[in-house]
């Protein structure tokens, strides 16, 4: 068995959760159920990040100190997650003392090696992104993600000398081709490194909202290095070395493509500076936009995640995002697209199948579920659909994965169409036809469980399975014929009913 720590990023606590957040969330969660399924030892992070000088100004505005600021947005994440089927581990709020402990231990260490400076710093700042740019960055003065004017500013600042680790971060990158994915985001972050890395300040003077720098507490750590630390706080990092020993560096990160330069070289170049070897994998997708636009508070073409899986159903969000989003590529959303996903993938071909089978299992096989054949041609499609869709998911391929088994789903109710069984008479052939797609139908059960968790485990449980559906494991589970005959078929009501709109 091996260990498998999969993490979002953790979410800004300025900004309610929407379906940009909810995107990421769910393909971790979707990435995170498929190794379990897999046999790993999985741990599942997600969480809030609470510091900085955004906060801070945002919830004076609103009247509120910068922890209830906190505390409100944060349970909204908790409760959109929980509405959503996010089976995360932990969830990780920056605030915490657990963090500020690791934060502190983290940065010391950085520090003992010789890898932190004092230095003043002035230069052109966004404070949406916390960053500062170059003249060369900057798109007419204003800051190339948020469009919104830089400000100048000029302060005394504790520095990480990141310059020390650009052909380290290259050596990494060539030795470790993997590292990055897919493999265009991989070349966007090495040709960052190989344009030339300067030295990054990362404390602040005047801001208070953050965690202090132990060995000058009128200064606090900028919040994007205290954030990144979350990763490895949530494991045990200056508490439990123990258990940071067992878990760190397998760790597989998933971030949007705005959080690049972040995740693919200041962290692994903290790691590095902190003794540490840099994380395992960094997943990068695109942006989830609606009408051909990024999401943003201030464009409001935000759409609540919530209410969405309270009209479709958790499970249809979660399968329209991971479907219809090819994982590294930016997807388009619409309303139109989902209800048109929702009624072809669905109610059409699974639902249909699902109710087509129990409903002549019912008519002509005394609602008990007879075995599948072991050479059908069934057999033979159902074999190396399975196997290439868990393929998929274990490369990060939640699209193709679906794909896949739905192409089986396609398969098993096109060969009951040719067939007709519901117009021959009970007997061996009836049965032979019904127990393939009563076996297709566990082995998509299986697969598509980590999109539909709870779709899934319904027909698991009304095609009579025994075992628990979280118990089975891939490849094992996923042969051919484990299906168990003279088990009771319920029909029961459809399960993605048709939506006119
Ligand atoms: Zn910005």
């Amino acid at each position: 068995m091996s260990r498998y720590y999969q993490t979002t990023p953790i979410y800004y606590v300025n900004d309610a959760p929407h379906l940009g957040t909810a995107y990421t969330t769910v393909v971790a969660d979707a990435l995170a159920r498929w190794r379990r399924i897999a046999g790993d030892d999985v741990f599942f992070l997600t969480g809030t990040d609470e510091h900085g000088q955004k906060i801070d100004r945002a919830s004076a505005a609103a009247g509120l100190s910068p922890q209830e600021m906190a505390d409100r947005t944060a349970s909204r994440f908790v409760r959109a997650w929980s509405e959503l089927g996010i089976s995360n581990d932990d969830f990780i709020r920056t605030t915490e003392p657990r963090h500020h402990s690791a934060v502190q231990a983290f940065l010391s260490a950085v520090n003992d090696n010789g890898y932190i400076e004092k230095g003043s710093y002035e230069g052109l700042y966004c404070v949406s992104c916390e960053d500062y740019f170059t003249e060369g960055e900057a798109v007419g003065g204003n800051c190339p993600i948020h469009g919104k004017p830089l400000e100048w500013m000029s302060e005394e600042n504790y520095f990480f000398k990141l310059s020390l680790f650009e052909q380290k971060l290259i050596d990494y990158y060539e030795a470790n081709p993997e590292f990055v994915r897919p493999l265009t985001k991989r070349n966007e972050a090495l040709g960052f490194i190989r344009s030339g890395l300067r030295d990054i300040s990362i404390t602040r003077k005047a801001v208070q909202w953050g965690v202090p720098v132990p060995w000058d507490p009128g200064h606090v750590f900028y919040v994007w290095y205290d954030a990144l630390i979350n990763y490895a706080t949530a494991i045990g990092y200056g508490t439990d070395q123990e258990r940071f020993g067992q878990w760190w560096p397998a760790v597989h990160h998933l971030i949007g493509k705005d959080i690049i330069r972040f995740h693919c070289v200041w962290w692994p170049a903290m790691c590095m500076a902190a003794g540490l070897e840099p994380p395992h994998r960094i997943v990068v997708h695109g942006w989830l936009l609606v009408g051909g636009e990024k999401m943003s508070k201030t464009k409001l073409n935000q759409i609540d995640p919530v209410e969405l899986a309270a009209d479709f159903g958790a499970d249809a969000v979660r399968y329209h995002l991971l479907r219809d989003v090819t994982l590294g590529s930016d997807g388009d959303f619409s309303y139109e697209g989902m209800v048109g996903r929702y009624n072809a993938d669905l109610a059409n071909n699974f639902g249909n199948l699902a109710s087509r089978v129990a409903t002549v299992v019912d008519r002509k096989c005394g609602g008990v579920g007879p075995a599948p054949r072991p050479d059908s041609k069934l057999a033979q499609a159902a074999t190396s659909l399975a196997s290439a869709s868990a393929s998929a998911w274990a490369d990060f391929a939640p699209q193709d994965a679906l794909e896949l088994a739905w192409r089986l789903i396609r398969e098993a109710n096109a060969e009951l169409e040719a067939t007709e069984p519901w117009k021959m008479e009970p007997g061996a052939a009836v049965d032979g036809i019904l127990g393939d797609a009563l076996e297709v139908l566990r082995l998509v059960a299986i697969l598509v469980s980590p999109a539909m968790p709870t779709a899934c485990a319904e027909l698991w449980r009304r095609i009579g399975m025994r075992e628990r559906l979280s118990d089975q494991r891939a490849p094992e589970a996923l042969e051919w014929g484990a299906y168990t005959a003279g088990a009771a078929v319920e029909k029961g009501s459809a399960l993605f009913p048709r939506r006119s709109s």
